[in-house]
């Protein structure tokens, strides 16, 4: 065999997978193929001056790369069964939560010390929540910030790197089971090992679903998120998100009862686009650095769409929305909040007259003829219920962004050791289906590689 073990995708999944097999020198022959390219290759053209929009690169450098999606990213690591994914159910809530703190631990011990662990235990805003219909999960989140979350996964890369084959601008193109493992096909070139593991993200969704039906691994997918960005000024929210960072809030709306809650809350942030398969979307980011920092706090307002039978492509779905926003605006469409309550566009003159100057430059326009009206009604009942715990939420000048999808990669059945139905082919983080975040996806990485070490050994 040319290896022991290959990963496929070197996302936080693939790192942390990669990072365990070889923290001890167990003479472990280890390659990590990438499609995407090295960490301080990743630059993205977009630069609001020259470049404005997506440009559909041939390898997106938001997405893929060293680092995976989560290289520019926020950076939070949840602690939390709550949300993030459902590793938990796979591995078991107390197990879940020890891989998590234990991944938290290796980011403190490569750059993250000083950075702050918020909680919501004990916090006041439970009660505020819960007296206007909200409900506050509990969760501690890590707040890396883009900056130090680059520094965490470069002093990672140069960990790695001698013990590690990496191998990057290598899209794997096919996965074929051989005597004893199995053969990983890039472009000409044929790799064999005795175990694989698949973390291949969101941006390999399209690439999973041809390998599960390839070989015959049953998928199974349902649900996408879909809603909007809000963007607001930061002192609105400072009360919330200086105590707890980042808030995952509930409300159930009253009109449908359908649960709309906060997602990727970036105090001080900026919002940014992201490039799925060529379908531009809306997400956010910020620095831990204040003078990185703006005077704008951005969450995501999201309803998760789940579908039942006979409809199954829940992406699909969540893509022809997106891709109407891109036809109306070539992008990302931002609409003022009083625009969109009084049934009107936003244009360049009602945005540049308004008190909030926006941080992505996004295509004024109307969300209400790109979002189906029962999840945009959701979402404005939720400004206006986040409007009592944080006055102003709901002013004219709060700027939405859309569309903002979170894609759910189908799921794909794998045992409780996170194994499909081939012996050692694991299948891993985001592109697995069973996580949906920076510290599910690490977490699950550090499991399959333990467990990989453990039926080496005996
Ligand atoms: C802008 C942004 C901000 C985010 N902020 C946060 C946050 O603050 N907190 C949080 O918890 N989550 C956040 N997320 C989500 C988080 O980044 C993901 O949940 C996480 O990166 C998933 O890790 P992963 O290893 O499963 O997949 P990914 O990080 O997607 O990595 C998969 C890798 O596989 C590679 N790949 C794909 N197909 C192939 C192939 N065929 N061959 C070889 N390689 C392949 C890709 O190039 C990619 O590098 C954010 C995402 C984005 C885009």
């Amino acid at each position: 065999m040319d290896y022991d073990v290959i990963i496929i995708g070197a996302g936080p999944g693939g790192i942390y997978a990669a990072y365990e097999l070889t923290k001890e020198d167990k003479g472990l022959k280890v390659g990590v193929f990438e499609a995407g390219k090295k960490l301080e290759e990743r630059k993205c053209p977009i630069d609001g001056d020259k470049i404005k929009t997506c440009i559909n690169c041939e390898s997106c450098s938001i997405m893929s790369g060293f680092g995976g999606a989560g290289a520019f990213s926020d950076g939070k690591y949840n602690i939390t069964n709550d949300f993030g994914g459902t590793l938990h159910e796979y591995v078991g809530k107390e197990e879940a939560i020890r891989l998590m703190e234990y991944v938290d631990s290796i980011n403190v011990a490569h750059g993250g010390a000083g950075t702050k662990l918020y909680t919501t235990a004990n916090s006041s805003f439970k009660k505020l929540c819960r007296q206007n219909d909200l409900i506050l999960l509990d969760a501690s989140v890590r707040h890396l910030g883009t900056d130090i979350n680059y520094i965490v996964l470069g002093k990672l890369y140069d960990e790695l790197k001698d013990k590690v084959d990496f191998r990057f601008r290598t899209p794997v193109t096919k996965i074929d089971v051989i005597d004893g493992g199995y053969m990983v096909t890039a472009g000409a070139e044929s790799f064999t090992c005795k175990k694989c593991i698949v973390s291949v993200g969101r941006s390999g969704s399209k690439w999973m679903e041809e390998i599960c039906s390839a070989l015959d691994i049953p998928t199974e997918s349902n649900r996408v998120d879909l809603g909007v960005r809000v963007e607001i000024p930061a002192e609105l929210f400072s009360h919330i998100t200086d105590e707890l960072y980042e808030s995952k809030i509930v409300y159930k709306t009253e009109k449908f009862e359908d649960k709309v809650r906060t997602f990727c809350m970036n105090p001080r942030g900026s919002v940014v686009t992201e490039n799925t398969n060529g379908i531009v979307t809306v997400n956010g980011h910020s620095y831990e650095d204040p003078a990185k920092q703006t005077d704008m706090t951005n969450f995501a307002l999201l309803v998760a769409k789940h579908f039942s039978y006979p409809f199954k492509d829940s992406n699909g779905y969540g893509e022809s929305i997106a891709r109407l926003s891109n036809m109306l605006g070539g992008g990302v469409i931002v609409q003022r909040f009083g625009d969109l309550i009084r049934g009107r566009r936003t244009n360049y003159k009602r945005l540049a007259d308004s008190f909030v100057v926006p941080t992505l430059k996004a295509e004024p326009g109307d969300l209400s003829l790109v979002l189906p009206k029962r999840i945009l009604d959701g979402i404005i009942e939720m400004i206006y219920a986040l409007d009592k715990i944080a006055p102003g939420t709901a002013n004219d000048d709060t700027l939405l962004y859309g569309v903002e999808v979170k894609f759910y990669n189908m799921e794909v059945k794998v045992n409780e050791r996170l194994e499909t139905k081939y012996s050692g082919l694991y299948m891993i983080g985001d592109g697995s289906g069973v996580t949906h975040s920076l510290s599910h996806a690490s977490a699950s990485g550090v499991f399959v590689a333990r467990d990989i070490l453990k039926s080496m050994q005996a």
